[in-house]
Protein backbone atom coordinates (compact mmCIF):
# COMPACT_ATOMS: atom_id res chain seq x y z
CA UNK A 1 0.00 0.00 0.00
CA UNK A 2 1.05 3.75 -0.80
CA UNK A 3 0.75 6.40 1.16
CA UNK A 4 1.58 10.33 0.05
CA UNK A 5 2.01 12.99 2.64
CA UNK A 6 2.96 16.70 0.37
CA UNK A 7 5.55 15.59 -2.01
CA UNK A 8 6.78 12.35 0.03
CA UNK A 9 5.61 9.07 -0.97
CA UNK A 10 5.99 6.14 1.52
CA UNK A 11 5.40 2.38 1.58
CA UNK A 12 3.27 1.01 3.52
CA UNK A 13 4.23 -2.32 4.44
CA UNK A 14 2.29 -5.10 6.68
CA UNK A 15 4.41 -7.62 8.22
CA UNK A 16 3.37 -10.59 10.83
CA UNK A 17 6.22 -10.06 13.46
CA UNK A 18 5.25 -11.95 16.32
CA UNK A 19 7.28 -10.87 19.64
CA UNK A 20 8.22 -7.38 17.67
CA UNK A 21 7.32 -4.43 17.63
CA UNK A 22 3.80 -3.15 16.80
CA UNK A 23 4.74 -0.55 13.86
CA UNK A 24 8.09 1.58 12.80
CA UNK A 25 8.40 4.86 10.85
CA UNK A 26 11.08 5.25 8.67
CA UNK A 27 11.96 8.72 7.24
CA UNK A 28 14.84 7.76 5.34
CA UNK A 29 13.88 4.70 3.77
CA UNK A 30 10.24 6.14 3.43
CA UNK A 31 8.51 2.79 4.66
CA UNK A 32 6.01 2.50 7.54
CA UNK A 33 5.44 -0.83 8.92
CA UNK A 34 2.55 -2.55 10.49
CA UNK A 35 2.78 -5.39 12.51
CA UNK A 36 -0.39 -7.38 11.79
CA UNK A 37 0.13 -9.79 14.60
CA UNK A 38 -1.78 -7.71 17.01
CA UNK A 39 -5.34 -7.35 17.50
CA UNK A 40 -7.52 -5.55 14.88
CA UNK A 41 -7.70 -1.90 17.12
CA UNK A 42 -4.16 -2.39 18.16
CA UNK A 43 -3.26 -2.28 14.07
CA UNK A 44 -6.01 0.40 13.53
CA UNK A 45 -3.86 2.62 16.24
CA UNK A 46 -0.52 1.43 15.08
CA UNK A 47 -1.43 2.37 11.60
CA UNK A 48 -2.28 5.82 12.67
CA UNK A 49 0.52 6.10 14.68
CA UNK A 50 2.88 5.51 11.79
CA UNK A 51 0.77 7.76 9.23
CA UNK A 52 0.46 10.79 11.96
CA UNK A 53 4.58 10.49 12.24
CA UNK A 54 4.93 10.99 8.11
CA UNK A 55 2.09 13.21 7.73
CA UNK A 56 3.76 15.44 10.18
CA UNK A 57 7.42 14.66 9.44
CA UNK A 58 7.31 14.48 13.44
CA UNK A 59 9.40 11.92 15.77
CA UNK A 60 7.50 13.91 18.61
CA UNK A 61 6.27 10.23 19.59
CA UNK A 62 4.79 10.60 23.00
CA UNK A 63 2.20 13.48 21.29
CA UNK A 64 1.78 10.95 18.45
CA UNK A 65 0.70 7.67 20.72
CA UNK A 66 -1.63 10.06 22.76
CA UNK A 67 -3.57 11.52 19.11
CA UNK A 68 -3.64 7.80 17.53
CA UNK A 69 -4.88 6.04 20.13
CA UNK A 70 -7.41 8.88 20.70
CA UNK A 71 -8.46 8.80 17.31
CA UNK A 72 -8.60 5.14 17.34
CA UNK A 73 -11.02 4.91 20.04
CA UNK A 74 -13.32 7.52 18.04
CA UNK A 75 -12.56 5.49 14.91
CA UNK A 76 -13.71 1.82 17.17
CA UNK A 77 -16.82 3.29 18.71
CA UNK A 78 -17.74 4.58 15.42
CA UNK A 79 -17.37 0.98 14.22
CA UNK A 80 -14.52 1.20 11.98
CA UNK A 81 -13.23 -2.33 11.20
CA UNK A 82 -10.84 -4.34 8.58
CA UNK A 83 -12.24 -6.10 5.79
ZN1 LIG B 1 6.04 6.75 17.51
Amino acid sequence: MKARFGNRDYDVQYVSRPGEYDGEWSELARILTINTVQGDKIILETELHELLHAALNTELHAYIETAARQIADYLWRRGYRRK
